[in-house]
């Protein structure tokens, strides 16, 4: 794997399946002109290709399980070395377990790790309506009930490592409490 990304400000956006990452990402990508890549669209393509290997992708997207990390990285990196203008990179959904975040670091952005993670909290009965919600929809073949559960599951037994690992960078940034911030100084205007 050929390493030539240059050292544009690249943030990473995770949380578990519905907390509403894509949908921010989005609104943040366009507001600083940043570029999104959302693994799970680009995986998604991926999982539409008539071959072999997309036919796995999609099955393993569709059990609600997680695509091996080689694969996942490569495409990643692939995506960043295409748009090598950009001023800053997006990246929701990733890393999802503790070897992504550390194999980032060896192949990708050699010995640097991204300059923040945004780290989105939310209750596990919200992320379940809003993935019914949107199964209704049929936007996603993935908001079915039993993927739903798998998804939820391979979160929180993968997050917590993660989460300790940014942490310990001190890079985690979690905009709960910015808005816990902002109440506080609302009401220190009171007192
Ligand atoms: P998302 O669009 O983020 O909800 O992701 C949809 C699906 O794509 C997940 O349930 C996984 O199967 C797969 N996926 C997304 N991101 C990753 C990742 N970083 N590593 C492995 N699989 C992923």
């Amino acid at each position: 794997m050929e390493v030539k990304l240059k050292s544009q400000t690249i943030i990473f956006v995770i949380g578990g399946p519905g907390s509403g990452k894509g949908t921010q990402c989005e609104r943040l990508a366009a507001k600083y002109e940043f570029q999104h890549l959302g693994v799970g669209n680009l995986l998604r393509a991926e999982a539409g290709r008539p071959t072999g290997q997309g036919r796995q992708i999609k099955d393993i997207m569709l059990k609600g399980a997680l695509v091996p990390s080689g694969f996942v990285l490569d495409l990643l990196n692939d995506n960043m070395l295409k748009r090598e203008e950009a001023k800053g990179f997006l990246i929701d959904g990733f890393p999802r377990e503790l070897t992504q975040a550390k194999e980032f670091e060896r192949l990708v952005r050699v010995g640097r790790p991204p300059n923040i993670v945004i780290v989105f909290d939310c209750s596990t009965e919200t992320m379940i309506q809003r993935l019914l919600l949107r199964g209704q929809t049929g936007q996603r073949a993935d908001d079915h009930e039993a993927s739903i559960r798998q998804r939820l599951e391979t979160h929180y037994s993968l997050c917590e490592p993660l989460i300790a690992y940014y942490q310990h960078k001190n890079l985690l940034r979690n905009p709960e409490d910015a808005i816990f911030t902002k109440c506080c100084s609302v009401i220190d205007g009171l007192l």
